[in-house]
């Protein structure tokens, strides 16, 4: 840091103060060669994260891409407005914690199609449809068949009476006790 007067490198920080919400330290420096006090505002970088993609290719990680990618598949879903760009936060808070500089693609993937999962089936479905990992159509039909599984396992669980899906196996579903 050279002192805009002099030219000096040696300065010192007399004061210093976070501003508010913008992750930027405002600091009061003194020249130690002609006095001469100035200004700073030192912005906090976040530690860069790589994305690393199955061709190998890297690119930096983009939140704001990732949230677009999970309001596509939450499209008309009764989801919050702010759902996909807090599961994108969520993800990224997540990667961060790992404390790594480089993630694989996969695994971006896979932590949109669980927040996903939790958030809206269909959604889920959706953005699983469209998602690499899938590798044809059997697949996602088996995908399909879990969630319709686990989804009767719940209506049982909580003894209520789902519209009938066709089929047949409605007539199987007795109240537990
Ligand atoms: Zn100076």
């Amino acid at each position: 840091m050279r002192c805009p007067s002099c030219g000096e490198r040696d300065t010192r920080v007399v004061d210093s103060r976070d501003l508010d919400e913008s992750a930027t330290i405002r600091r009061r420096r003194e020249c130690n060669l002609c006095t001469t006090r100035f200004t700073t505002y030192e912005r906090i970088e976040s530690a860069r994260l790589a994305v690393v993609k199955s061709d190998g290719r890297r690119e930096e990680f983009d939140r704001e891409k990732l949230a677009s990618g999970l309001a596509k598949a939450l499209t008309r879903r009764p989801v919050a407005s702010d759902a996909a760009d807090k599961a994108a936060e969520q993800i990224e808070a997540a990667l961060r914690s790992r404390g790594v500089s480089e993630v694989p693609s996969g695994d971006i993937g896979q932590m949109a199609m669980d927040k996903l999962r939790e958030l809206d089936q269909i959604a889920y479905i959706r953005f699983a449809s469209v998602y690499q990992s899938f590798e044809g159509l059997e697949q996602l039909r088996q995908e399909v068949d879990s969630l319709l599984a686990e989804r009767e396992e719940v209506e049982r669980e909580v003894d209520i009476e789902a519209p009938r899906r066709g089929g047949g196996s409605a007539g199987k579903r007795y109240p537990k006790r």
